[in-house]
């Protein structure tokens, strides 16, 4: 398959909505630092032109709500994109075409790790959401050993095949209430976002070491601000976002990610 020239030095982050995304802040600032001549641009898309656009450029990444739709556009999945079916980043390769792989699920453990002061083996976790996000949760879980995961969303048919995807494994059940004693909760609903949005929980109603929200902002966000109030350690998506991002790197170019450029273009533009 041949593609447009002039669209190879482009990488593009496609969501929607992407108006507040660091991605092409810290990217561009990667690409600088690497002496890579590319761009990296964020595109708000609609579901129908996902895939045209992954098949017409270098490479990207993908955010809510299309990680779905941009596995199932892949030639070349990787082994965690089979698993959760979800995709947040992507490349094209000459004669293998469209190869993509789920770096949130590494990002997560990195994340998940700092937040916890240790790995997620014999863990119990209350996870909020079932989109493509909470996949990766589930299957690093799932991965490593937690004891029980505990999905808690708001369209129960999601939370039910989410689990039948990931093989419905004993420790994957799905909870009607976001209630009782855990190690970690995860927020990897998209509530928090917008500043009008309700709390994705009543903390009272739930016991836990310890909360990491995906979501992320300047400051930190309104469930991070109660989790700590209520004296349990806790931190936003800032790290997750900056673990995926830097695992985008070398997929591209195969090149170590220059962390520090990275992290400094997020802390400046969050
Ligand atoms: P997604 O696939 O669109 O899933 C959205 C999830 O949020 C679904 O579970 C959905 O429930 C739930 N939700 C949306 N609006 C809701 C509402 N009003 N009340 C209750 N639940 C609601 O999105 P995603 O890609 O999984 O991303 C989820 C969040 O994680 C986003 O905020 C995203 O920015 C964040 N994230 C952060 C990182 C990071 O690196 N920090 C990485 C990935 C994602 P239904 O199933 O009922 O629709």
């Amino acid at each position: 398959m041949s593609r447009a020239s002039s669209l190879q030095a482009l990488y593009v982050l496609l969501g929607d909505p992407v108006h507040h995304s660091v991605s092409p802040a810290m990217q561009n600032a990667a690409f600088a630092a690497l002496d890579r001549h590319a761009r990296y641009v964020a595109l708000r898309a609609w579901r129908e032109l996902v895939e045209p656009l992954m098949r017409s450029v270098a490479g990207g990444n993908v955010t809510l709500p299309h990680k779905l739709v941009a596995a199932a556009a892949l030639d070349r999945p990787s082994d965690a994109v089979r698993a959760t079916g979800a995709c947040n980043v992507f490349w094209w390769e000459q004669g293998r075409g469209l190869c993509g792989d789920n770096t949130d699920v590494a990002a997560f453990r990195a994340a998940a790790g700092a937040v916890l002061g240790s790995d997620l083996s014999g863990c119990s976790v209350l996870l909020l959401g079932a989109g493509g996000a909470a996949r990766a949760v589930a299957y690093a879980c799932l991965q490593d050993g937690a004891e029980r995961v505990a999905i808690f969303n708001r369209t129960s048919e999601k939370a039910r095949s989410l689990i039948d995807e990931l093989g419905a494994p004993a420790a994957l059940s799905e909870v009607d209430r976001a209630a009782g004693d855990y190690d970690l909760v995860v927020n990897a609903t998209s509530l928090g976002l917008l500043p009008t949005d309700t709390p994705p929980i009543v903390l009272r109603e739930v016991r836990t070491k310890a909360l990491l929200d995906l979501v992320y902002s300047r400051d930190e966000t309104a469930l991070v601000r109660a989790a700590r109030d209520a004296g349990v350690k806790a931190t936003d998506g800032r790290r997750m976002l900056l673990e995926q991002a830097a695992a985008s790197v070398p997929l591209w170019f195969g090149l170590e990610a220059p962390r520090e450029v990275m992290e400094e273009a997020l802390m400046d533009n969050v």
